[in-house]
């Protein structure tokens, strides 16, 4: 008998099947099993989810401020309560180990938390007597339905990034998750109905490329939150205003640490181990390559290679695991080859992980900690985005000559630097072209009350996401002029009332 389950939508408050054009076989990387069917929604399924979204959407907007916050306060405590029913739903679609997907859900229900505060968010100004007896204020309000499609790596965390502030400022909002990692948008979605949010403000509508496209298209979608690689990014942002839509797109990434010298290299190496390897190096976030500067390259990759020897890879939900398999064997095979590629050119292997293997799970997507030392520019594996637990460490003689490196990269999401010296730190912040700076700190990822976002091929569009940021995309400024004529043209308080009984 199949233990296959069936990953359907959440539609209008309610689980919803619809007429799946096609069903995407989901694994479970660790084991290289296929353990759920996803059920690929139809142009009709997401007609119909819109125009529930849009229905729904009328009375949240007029829904009071106290009233959607009670909902998102009851939502935080709902995502706490059930962090372990995510988490599994996490390890058991996209690998990562246990703890780490609690993390990823901590590091989402922060926006929750933002979220709960979302009044002070959403004051406008007010300004009187701009003109004789004419004020004027401004009020942000909801755009109306937003659409968000997610990738597969924080199958929590990033679409928490956009439903908690879509929501709270008013919108309806519809979720396309990753088609590898599905199964926790609909336990969130669960979570939306207890927590008392009306139906059809949340829902969620799996499938692929054609579902992106049918939300995209829709005249009742009037915003696209995207999160992926870049070349979906830029598909999505051209297509989405074509559409006269607004679009956030959220694009990849190839993080760049310069270590400096100077710097405490046994300090650097701890951390640029946990940034490169955490996660299978899946993060938008992590870490893939050092500029090594002044000859550090060698004693750095050593180093870091005596805390990645350390590092336990295996199936996320066993004890002590700290590192899980890639998505899928597409990726492996893409990863391995970019490797292999490098140690042609001529890079070092200081650590390989090609050979991983794991005792019990002879099919997962295995691939251990690899340092390639001294890997040439034109290198793929330093060019692209590895996506992979693979750090490549390339060499500059000077600061100045790293920073050349770091900004020539067609990236520009986070970027680090290592040093003791607040003079470079410093220039380091005001020269790298990059959304997010790190200074001893390899993974700058920001809090949720400010904004996440990169900069060149890591973002398209103009809004970075969550936070402030967020607000002002998923609402509309509004300004109101007024004057309230009077006989006298006096102010209310010098006026005379003859109360009616
Ligand atoms: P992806 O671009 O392949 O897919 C992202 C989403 O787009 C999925 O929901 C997918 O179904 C959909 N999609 C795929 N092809 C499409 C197409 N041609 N038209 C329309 N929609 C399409 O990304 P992924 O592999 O799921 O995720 C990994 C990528 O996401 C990496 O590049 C990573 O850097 C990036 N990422 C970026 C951030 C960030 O904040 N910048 C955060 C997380 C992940």
């Amino acid at each position: 008998m199949s233990m296959t389950k069936t990953i359907s939508h959440w539609i209008g408050g309610a689980p919803h099947e619809g007429s799946p054009t096609h069903r995407i076989p989901v694994e479970n990387p660790a084991t290289g099993e296929v353990e759920g069917e996803l059920l690929a929604a139809s142009v009709a399924d997401v007609d119909h989810a819109v125009k529930v979204a849009r229905e729904a959407q009328k009375a949240w907007q007029k829904t009071s401020l106290a009233q959607r916050t009670a909902v998102m306060f009851r939502m935080r405590e709902l995502v706490l309560a059930n962090s372990d029913e995510l988490a599994r739903a996490i390890v058991a679609e996209h690998g990562k180990d246990y703890n780490d997907a609690v993390g990823e859900i901590q590091r989402g229900r922060e926006t929750l938390d933002f979220a709960c505060g979302i009044n002070a968010a959403l004051t406008g100004d007010h300004s009187v007597d701009v003109s004789t007896g004419v004020d004027i204020h401004s009020i942000r309000q909801p755009v109306g339905v937003v659409a968000g499609v997610c990738p597969f790596n924080f199958p929590v965390m990033v679409p928490m990034w956009m439903h908690p502030v879509a929501i709270a400022t008013g919108n309806a909002f519809i979720l396309k998750p990753a088609t590898p990692t599905p199964t926790a948008s609909l336990v969130v979605a669960r979570l939306y109905k207890e927590a008392g949010l009306p139906d059809g403000v949340f829902n969620v509508v799996a499938g692929d490329v054609e579902v992106v496209t049918a939300l995209i298209e829709h005249p009742g979608v009037d915003a696209i939150s995207f999160v992926g690689s870049t070349p979906v990014a830029r598909i999505v942002q051209e297509k989405g205003i074509a559409s006269g839509k607004r679009v956030q797109a959220l694009g990849g990434a190839n993080n760049h640490a310069i270590v400096m010298p100077d710097c405490d290299l046994e300090f650097a190496a701890q951390h640029i181990s946990a940034a490169a390897f955490g996660a299978a190096g899946e993060r938008c976030m992590a870490l893939p390559v050092v500029v090594a500067v002044g000859g550090v390259g060698p004693r750095l990759a050593e180093l870091v290679k005596e805390h990645a020897v350390n590092i336990k890879v295996g199936n996320g939900m066993d004890e002590g695991v700290q590192m899980g398999p890639v998505i899928s064997r597409a990726a492996k095979e893409r990863i391995v080859g970019l490797i292999d590629d490098a140690e042609k050119r001529g890079a070092t292997v200081v650590m390989d992980g090609r050979g991983q293997t794991v005792d019990g799970h002879a099919d997962g997507f295995w691939l251990g900690p690899t340092i390639l030392d001294d890997v040439s520019l034109d290198a793929p594996a330093y060019k692209q985005e590895i996506f992979g637990p693979a750090l490549t460490v390339v060499h500059a003689d000077s600061y100045a000559e790293a920073i050349e490196i770091v900004n020539a990269s067609e990236f520009g999401n986070g970027a680090a630097i290592f040093t003791n010296d607040g003079g470079v730190a410093r220039a380091f912040q005001l020269d790298v072209e990059a959304g997010m700076v790190g200074i001893n700190v390899p993974i700058p990822t920001p809090v949720a009350y400010y904004s996440f976002g990169g900069w060149k091929g890591s973002l398209m569009g103009d809004t970075h996401i969550h936070g402030p940021e967020g607000v002002r995309f998923y609402t509309r400024l509004k300004a109101v002029t007024s004057r309230w004529p009077s006989e006298s043209g006096a102010y209310a308080a010098t006026m005379s009332f003859q109360r009616e009984e």
